[in-house]
C-alpha cells in the first residue's frame, strides 16, 4: 500500500495528538512543546544527580530523564526523586531502560514516566544473521510481550507514563534481519510494544523513532505517524499518542546542532512533535537553549493565521515522503563574473542542477560603495581564503536602482582584481530592464501574483538578450503554500517560454519556506518543468549568531532532507570579513542533511549515568586529530552497553569499555579490547591509517 505523506505538507498543521500526562506536566493535546533532556551522572551519586537535575529545571528543563542501568539505579530514582521533591521541584521524571526489565519495574514505582528501547528491552544484540519463519517470529513476539506485560501493568497500576523509543542504531537482531535497519523496522518494533500496551488497556504512551541520520528520523516519525492514523482508522487501536522527538548522537557545538535543528526542525515542520530533546555532547543543561529556540519557533509558525492555503488533490512534492532522492532537476551553467563572453574567460562555469552537488552561494545584500569596493573584495578574498577546505560557489547582491547597479559593477571589478571570479546573481526588480547590460550571470527578478505580467517578461527578454541566465524569485506573503504562489509560478514560466529562455532557476521568498518551496516543488513536477531549484535563506537580521544558525538549519535542511534544492544561499552575518563563517555554515547543513561531506562525521551519545570518560573533552581531543578525513564517520560512544549498537553507520567506534579503558571498532567488529584510555586515541588514528582511510592533514 503506498503511504501518503502525514497530513498537509503545503499548509502543515500540528499533529493531532491526546495529552498524556507525565506527572504534573500533560504532554501533547494543546500543550506546548514540552523541552526536556537528561542527566550524565551516575545514578547512584544521588547528590550529584539531584544537583544536575535542579539545574537542568533552573534553565527550563521540563522533564528529566536519568538513566537506570541496574537495579540499585533504579532504587536510586527514589531517593533522588524524593530529595528533588523536598527542595521543591516538581519537574517529573523519567528512568531510561536498555536490556533490563526488572530495573524497570523498580524504576516505575519511583518516577513518572519509563522509558524502554524496543530493540533491547527483551533482545539482546550479537548481531546475528537469521532468517525467522512466521511461526517462529510468532514465538519470539510472544516472548517479548510476556517480557513486556509486567511493567505495562505495573505503569498502568501507578498512573506511569511510557516511552516507547526506537533508536535506529539498536534495532533488535530479530528486526534487523527481517525489515533491515530501516524506518519500517523502526516503527514495526515499537508497533509490537504498543499491542500489548493495548491489549492491556494502557493507553499512556509517547513514541520516539530516533536516529543518528536526520533523514531517517524523519523517514520513521512520518511512517509512525501514518502508520498509527491507519491502524487508528481500521479500528485496531489508537492513532493520536504524543511524539517525543529526536536526533540521537547528534555530537557536539555547531554541527550537534545544526543536526538537531535539521532533524527536529524538519519534523516540526511536518507538525510532528510534542516534547523534544536535543542531543549534544556538551553540559545537558546547554541543550535546553536549543529545544527551546526551535519549539518557540515552530509554535509561532503553527498558531500564524494559515492564509488561503492549496491542497490539490495528487499534487505531490516528492515521490516518496519515506525515502530520499533528489529531486531532478535540468543543469544551467553559471559564468563567473560579468557573463558569457564577457566574465572570466579563463573561469569554467559552475554547473546548478542535475547532478552537480548543491550549490553553496552567499547572500552580500547590497553592493558596498564605490570608496569601500576594493577594501570590501580584498576582505571578502581573505576570509573566502582563509576556508581553503570549501568553495564559494556564488554571490548574490540586492539591486534596488540603478546607483545599486553601478555599485555592483565596480565591486565585480574589485572582485575580479582579488581573483574572486564567481557568478554573482542580482536581484533586482523588473523595472529595471533598461539598465541592465551585461552584469552578472545571473538576474533574479522577483515576481509576484497579481503583478504586471508585462514588465517580467520585458526583463526576461532583455535577459536574454544579454546572455544572463534569469532565477525567477517567486514572492509569496502568505504563511503557508499559496494560491498565489503557483500563479506567480505560471507568470514566471509563461516569460520564460515567450522569452525563449535557456537557462532558468526559481527561488521562493516566503515567510513560511518549507511548505512554500514543496507546493513549488509540487507545480513544477505537475507541469514537467525540471527548473533548477535555488534555497534562498532569509533570516531575521535581530536574530542572534546562535538562533540564526538553528533558522538556517531548519528551513534549508528540511528541505534538502527531501532532495530539494540546487544551490543554498545564505545571508551574511557580521560583515564581509565573517564571509567564511556564513559559507562554513552553509557546508555544514549540507553536511548535515547528508548531501554534501566536507569535514568528518562525528556520531557522540550525549553521555549519561553510564559513561565511563569524559565524553566532551575526549570527542573534542579526537575530533582535533581526525576532522580532517572527508567522507569518514567516527563514533564516540560512552558505555560498552549501549555504544557498539547505537554506533549505527560510523566506520570506526571509540567506545568506553571500564573505567580508564577503551574498545575500538572497525564497523560493528570489535578490534581492539580495553585499550589504556590514554593511549586509545593515537590507536584510533593507527586503525583508520591500517585501513588505508588516514590522509595527512594539509
Ligand atoms: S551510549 Fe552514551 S548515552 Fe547511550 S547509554 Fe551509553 S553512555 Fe549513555
Amino acid at each position: 500500500m503506498t503511504l501518503e505523506f502525514p497530513g498537509n505538507p503545503f499548509a502543515p498543521r500540528r499533529r493531532r495528538t491526546r495529552e498524556v500526562r507525565v506527572g504534573d506536566v500533560g504532554v501533547g493535546g494543546e500543550n506546548p512543546i514540552r523541552v526536556q533532556s537528561m542527566t550524565t551522572t551516575d545514578t547512584q551519586d544521588v547528590a550529584g544527580t539531584v544537583a544536575q537535575a535542579e539545574r537542568l529545571v533552573a534553565v527550563g528543563c521540563e522533564i528529566v530523564r536519568i538513566t537506570a542501568p541496574s537495579l540499585r539505579d533504579a532504587e536510586a530514582l527514589g531517593e533522588i526523586h524524593a530529595e528533588l521533591t523536598r527542595r521543591g521541584i516538581r519537574a517529573p521524571l523519567v528512568a531510561d531502560i536498555h536490556f533490563t526489565p526488572n530495573a524497570a519495574l523498580e524504576a516505575a514505582r519511583w518516577v513518572e514516566k519509563i522509558r524502554i528501547n524496543p530493540g533491547n528491552f527483551a533482545d539482546k544484540k550479537k548481531f546475528e544473521v537469521r532468517a525467522y519463519d512466521d511461526v517462529q517470529w510468532q514465538d519470539e513476539q510472544a516472548r517479548v510481550a510476556e517480557r513486556f506485560r509486567p511493567l505495562v501493568r505495573r505503569c498502568k497500576e501507578l498512573g506511569r507514563a511510557m516511552r516507547i523509543g526506537t533508536n535506529h542504531g539498536s534495532l533488535s537482531d530479530r528486526i534487523l534481519n527481517r525489515y533491515g535497519d530501516t524506518a519500517e523496522g523502526m516503527v514495526e518494533s515499537a508497533l509490537e510494544f504498543l499491542a500489548v500496551c493495548e491489549d492491556e488497556g494502557y493507553f499512556d504512551v509517547i513514541f520516539s523513532m530516533k536516529a543518528s541520520n536526520p533523514q531517517v528520523a524523519i523517514r520513521a516519525y512520518r511512517m509512525l505517524a501514518v502508520r498509527l492514523a491507519q491502524r487508528s482508522g481500521e479500528g485496531r487501536g489508537r492513532g493520536d499518542y504524543p511524539f517525543h522527538v529526536g536526533v540521537t548522537e547528534a555530537g557536539d557545538g555547531e554541527d550537534g546542532r545544526i543536526k538537531s535543528a535539521i532533524g527536529i526542525g524538519s519534523l516540526l515542520e511536518d507538525g510532528l512533535g510534542d516534547t523534544i530533546r536535543v542531543s549534544l555532547t556538551e553540559d545537558p543543561v546547554k541543550e535546553i537553549p536549543v529545544a527551546q529556540a526551535l519549539a518557540r519557533r515552530i509554535e509561532a509558525r503553527w498558531q500564524a493565521p494559515e492564509g488561503e492555503s492549496v491542497r490539490e488533490a495528487g499534487l505531490r512534492f516528492v515521490d516518496d515522503p519515506f525515502g530520499h532522492a533528489r529531486r531532478a532537476s535540468d543543469p544551467v551553467a553559471l559564468f563567473a563574473g560579468a557573463g558569457p563572453g564577457r566574465g572570466v574567460a579563463s573561469v569554467p562555469p559552475i554547473e546548478f542542477g542535475g547532478t552537480a552537488p548543491v550549490r553553496a552561494e552567499l547572500d552580500l545584500g547590497a553592493p558596498p560603495d564605490e570608496s569601500e569596493a576594493e577594501a570590501a573584495a580584498w576582505q571578502l578574498a581573505d576570509a573566502l581564503a582563509a576556508r581553503r577546505e570549501i568553495a564559494c560557489e556564488g554571490l548574490r547582491f540586492e539591486i534596488p536602482d540603478e546607483a545599486a547597479l553601478e555599485r555592483v559593477r565596480r565591486f565585480g571589478e574589485a572582485l575580479e582584481r582579488h581573483a574572486l571570479a564567481l557568478p554573482l546573481a542580482l536581484r533586482m526588480p523588473a523595472s529595471l530592464a533598461a539598465h541592465a547590460s551585461a552584469l552578472g550571470s545571473r538576474w533574479v527578478i522577483p515576481v509576484a501574483a497579481g503583478s504586471d505580467t508585462a514588465l517580467p517578461l520585458a526583463a526576461a527578454r532583455t535577459a536574454a538578450a544579454q546572455g544572463m541566465a534569469v532565477e525567477w524569485a517567486l514572492v509569496a506573503t502568505a504563511p503557508a503554500g499559496s494560491a498565489a504562489l503557483l500563479e506567480a509560478l505560471d507568470h514566471a514560466l509563461a516569460a520564460s517560454g515567450a522569452a525563449q529562455l535557456g537557462r532558468v532557476l526559481i527561488s521562493v521568498e516566503s515567510p513560511r519556506p518549507v511548505p512554500a518551496v514543496r507546493l513549488v516543488t509540487a507545480a513544477l513536477r505537475a507541469r514537467g518543468a525540471a527548473v533548477p531549484l535555488v534555497l534562498v535563506h532569509r533570516d531575521d537580521p535581530e536574530a542572534s549568531d546562535d538562533d540564526a544558525l538553528l533558522h538556517a538549519s531548519i528551513d534549508l535542511g528540511a528541505l534538502l532532507c527531501d532532495g530539494i534544492g540546487d544551490a543554498i544561499v545564505l545571508p551574511l552575518r557580521g560583515g564581509v570579513c565573517r564571509a567564511g563563517d556564513t559559507l562554513a555554515l552553509a557546508y555544514r547543513i549540507l553536511q548535515g542533511a547528508r548531501l554534501r561531506t566536507t569535514w568528518t562525521e562525528f556520531i557522540s551519545c550525549p553521555s549519561c549515568g553510564r559513561t565511563l570518560f569524559d565524553l566532551e573533552e575526549t570527542t573534542a581531543r579526537i575530533k582535533a586529530k581526525t576532522q580532517h578525513l572527508k567522507g569518514l564517520k567516527i563514533a564516540v560512544m560512552g558505555c560498552i552497553v549501549n555504544g557498539p549498537g547505537e554506533m549505527a553507520d560510523a566506520d570506526f567506534g571509540y567506545v568506553g569499555s571500564g573505567p580508564g579503558l577503551v574498545n575500538l571498532y572497525v564497523g560493528h567488529d570489535c578490534v581492539e579490547r580495553h585499550v589504556p584510555a590514554e593511549e586509545a586515541t593515537a590507536r584510533l588514528v593507527d586503525l583508520i591509517k591500517r585501513h588505508e582511510r588516514w590522509v595527512e592533514p594539509s
